[in-house]
């Protein structure tokens, strides 16, 4: 069968959800029997999403290959519970660097090298190479950005020379359709102008989608369908949901996945599968306990809309460990800076059932989370530590029960006595030449889990994992003895032994950590262990918990 590609662009403004609805297609299709791919275009000039503050572009998505790509990839692995590779994501700066690397060893010898066709070669080359490697019947093409940036002209001439080419490209547009509270009513102009826009660069769309607050009645759709020249069947509405994973059904109701299959002239068939994760929606949308987990972010001063792109993964993580145990989750933002304000805030913790320390990076904030690491350790409260809460733990746990008084990271304190978070030197070497780009330990790293640890026995007592990686720092080799002797235990490390991967305390009901990045291999229906075991553990403690004991505080 030959490669279906579809195409996705967006119109009115950005951050619409068109990762999610592309997901949902792609969802649809592999329920239909087909490998089913997505690419993501970012037309910024950066190579890749790892240079970029999270504030600035959401969080970086890392693969196992080590990319260190756009948040949206995210959400396809999640919803299509597939891996993706760094290639998947093809942004500008990526294009050019190829284009210029290409003309520099000649392979355009005599000609002048042009935005058309040598740019828009490229994008088609790297479109077409990923999709044949990935062998996938579909492939899902987001185009980041809007119709009518100057940035992605050029890739949206290139998915109009794909479909002038061969007769295997179908384009979907997305768009807003507001409702200005002083009209009460539904308007479809912004939609119908940048589907102008779209058609300028020489593209009809195939199928319109809206996103709204409602749900878009027969009137804006038959609006739609006579301005944008699409068939009234082809105008489908995308209203916005509780629960991004319920977007599929809301589709394929809408007779999407069978539209879009005789697009192809291929045949639908029900799926036993859809019936399935329908089911699954239901339970979530039946749950009647709540889990309160407390996160402590880092980017606050930005507003709260931008903590949740930051931290996309871990809150998506909790969802689906939450879902599973029967429980929804109440997600509590919380600020390290306030615990050094005043220890006293470290009280809000007591009302939580569980705690989790992210990953992050620089100084700020870190003295309040070993506070936060500490009350939760002493206080038995269900902690779990990623990547930088591991580090925290392990500072915490060095100062309060070894007595190091003086233990820290080198990132947080480069002239530490007792850096008990170290640089490898092969990561100094890298730093030293000012080697930003791509260059942390970055993708999967297998892990030995060592035998009767709560984190053996959560990943099924198997003796070795494989979890995705981003950081630079490390615990020392030198203070993992003196760490030991005082009860700490390191559950899992690198083969070598030289790397610690996870850590645990016994006595407690739930203190994990992990310089790993579980997040990223969680998937709606299938929890990352670590989480499961946290959230178990969280609604554990919240039942144990007694309220008369809170106000007694
Ligand atoms: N800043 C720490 C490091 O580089 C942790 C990074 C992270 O949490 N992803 O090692």
């Amino acid at each position: 069968m030959r490669t279906h590609y579809i195409f996705i662009t967006g119109g009115v403004f950005s951050g619409l959800g068109k990762g999610i609805i592309s997901s949902s297609i792609g969802k649809l299709l592999q329920y239909q029997g087909y490998a089913v791919t997505s690419i993501k275009i970012d037309p910024y000039i950066n190579f890749d999403a790892g240079t970029m503050r999270p504030t600035e572009h959401g969080e970086v998505w890392v693969t196992d290959d080590g990319g260190e790509i756009d948040q949206d990839l995210g959400n396809y692995e999640r919803f299509l519970n597939i891996d993706l590779n760094k290639e998947n994501n093809i942004t500008t700066g990526k294009v050019y660097y190829s284009v210029i690397q290409r003309e520099r060893a000649g392979e355009y010898l005599g000609k002048t090298v042009q935005p058309i066709p040598h740019v828009t070669n490229e994008i088609k080359r790297q479109i077409k190479k990923r999709a044949a490697e990935s062998l996938a019947n579909f492939v899902m093409v987001e185009v980041g950005g809007q119709v009518g940036d100057y940035e992605n002209i050029l890739y949206l001439e290139a998915a109009r020379q794909m479909h002038q080419e061969g007769k295997n490209v179908l384009f979907i547009h997305i768009g807003f359709l507001p409702i200005p509270n002083h009209l009460g009513e539904m308007k479809t102009k912004p939609m119908q102008h940048s589907v102008k826009a779209l058609q300028a660069a020489g593209i009809q769309p195939d199928f319109i989608i809206g996103r709204s607050s409602k749900e878009m009645d027969e009137v804006r759709k038959e609006k739609i369908s006579l301005f944008c020249n699409v068939d009234p069947e082809a105008v489908i509405s995308a209203p916005d949901v509780e629960n991004i994973y319920e977007v599929p059904l809301i589709l394929e109701k809408q007779k999407l996945t069978e539209k879009i299959l005789s697009f192809f002239g291929l045949k639908f068939k029900p799926s036993q599968d859809l019936i399935k994760w329908q089911e699954f929606i239901n339970k979530t949308k039946n749950i009647s306990k709540k889990v309160k987990i407390g996160v402590i972010g880092k980017y606050f001063d930005t507003g709260d809309f931008n903590l949740v792109d930051s931290y996309i993964s871990v809150i998506e993580a909790i969802k689906h460990a939450a879902w599973h145990n029967d429980a929804s989750p109440e997600i509590i933002w919380l600020d390290s800076k306030d615990f050094e304000k005043d220890k006293k805030n470290l009280f809000q913790l007591k009302k939580l059932d569980g705690v989790v320390v992210p990953g992050g990076f620089g100084r700020s904030g870190v003295e309040g989370k070993i506070l936060a690491v500490q009350y939760c350790r002493e206080n038995k409260i269900p902690y779990l530590g990623l990547c930088y809460g591991l580090q925290m733990a392990v500072i915490e746990y060095a100062r309060n029960v070894c007595g190091i008084k003086k233990a820290n990271s080198l990132e947080i304190d480069e002239t530490t006595e007792h850096p008990v978070i170290t640089i490898l030197p092969e990561q100094a070497n890298i730093l030293d030449k000012k080697q930003y780009g791509a260059s942390m330990r970055l993708g999967a790293y297998t892990a030995e889990l060592k035998a009767n640890t709560k984190v053996r026995n959560l990943y099924m007592n198997t003796e070795e994992v494989s979890e995705r990686h981003r950081h630079r720092y490390e615990v020392n080799p030198e203070y993992i003895k003196q760490l030991e002797d005082n009860g700490l235990i390191f559950s899992g490390y690198s083969p070598n032994r030289r790397l610690m991967e996870f850590l645990e305390l016994k006595n407690h009901p739930f203190f994990v950590a992990t310089q790993a990045h579980p997040e990223f291999k969680s998937r709606p229906m299938r929890p990352a262990p670590l989480f499961n075991g946290f959230l178990r553990a969280a609604l554990k403690y919240s039942t144990n918990y007694s309220q008369s004991e809170l106000k007694k505080d």
